[in-house]
């Protein structure tokens, strides 16, 4: 089986592409799980589904056929019934996503069965290792992962890196939007502190090249 490494954190810690540059270096695969929640309220949008009601989205989860990739360039695409799969990977980074897929990650027994898929994908792999980054890998999806880490950063360095990736957009509406998405996560799963066991790696005072070398450092320790 892979070596996992479990990495929670919020938007904008850095979780993402820290995640991505350390499994590379390691030789790993990474599987970022928040893609798999944007796909499914992506999905639920393209279909018509009440995102709210989580019979209707385990129902779309009957329907849908999920693939991302765990090494190179990250492609995410969703098969829908009759429907050849979709290329997804630009259009679950859209506000218009973002802001809706609390509404589906917030269903427990949605959570379930994507726990499960990710603990397949990563079964399933063949490589040596597998970074899998998300709100709740560190204390429900692999608890028992060898290494575990969560990463974060203050509300406001976590607003001026994220307003980098998003042009058009104030800081302040950067800061707005991260907190509250934060403030929906954060009543269904615990990412801002660490549980017993899990090593906290603040970014906050760290760049990325830091960043990285701390995932690696604690991996290799
Ligand atoms: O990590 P990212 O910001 O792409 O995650 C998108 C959304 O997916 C989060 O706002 C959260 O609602 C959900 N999520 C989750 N549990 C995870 C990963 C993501 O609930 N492990």
């Amino acid at each position: 089986a892979p070596l996992l490494v479990a990495i929670d954190g919020p938007a904008g810690s850095g979780k993402s592409s820290v995640s991505r540059a350390a499994a590379e270096r390691l030789g790993f695969g990474i599987l970022d799980t928040g893609a798999a929640y944007r796909a499914l309220a992506w999905a639920a949008l393209e279909t018509g589904t009440d995102l709210d009601d989580p019979a209707a989205v385990e129902g779309l989860m009957n329907l849908w056929a999920y693939d991302i990739t765990l090494q190179g360039e990250q492609r995410v695409t969703v098969g829908l019934v009759g429907a050849s799969p979709i290329d997804v990977t630009p259009a679950i980074r859209e506000h218009s996503v973002s802001g809706q897929v609390s509404r589906v990650s917030k269903h427990p027994a949605v959570r379930e069965r994507l726990n499960a898929m990710f603990l397949d994908i990563v079964a399933g792999s063949g490589l040596p290792g597998v970074v899998i980054e998300g709100r709740d890998i560190t204390t429900v999806v692999a608890p028992d992962a060898p290494v575990r880490i969560l990463m974060t950063a203050s509300p406001e360095i976590r607003a001026t890196r994220r307003a980098g990736e998003l042009p058009g957009m104030t800081h302040a509406q950067v800061l707005a939007d991260i907190e509250a998405r934060d403030a929906k996560d954060a009543l269904v799963v615990d990412f801002l502190n660490p549980a017993p066991g899990v090593t906290l790696v603040d970014t906050s005072d760290l760049d990325f090249e830091q960043s990285v070398q701390a995932v690696i450092d604690i991996v290799r320790a």
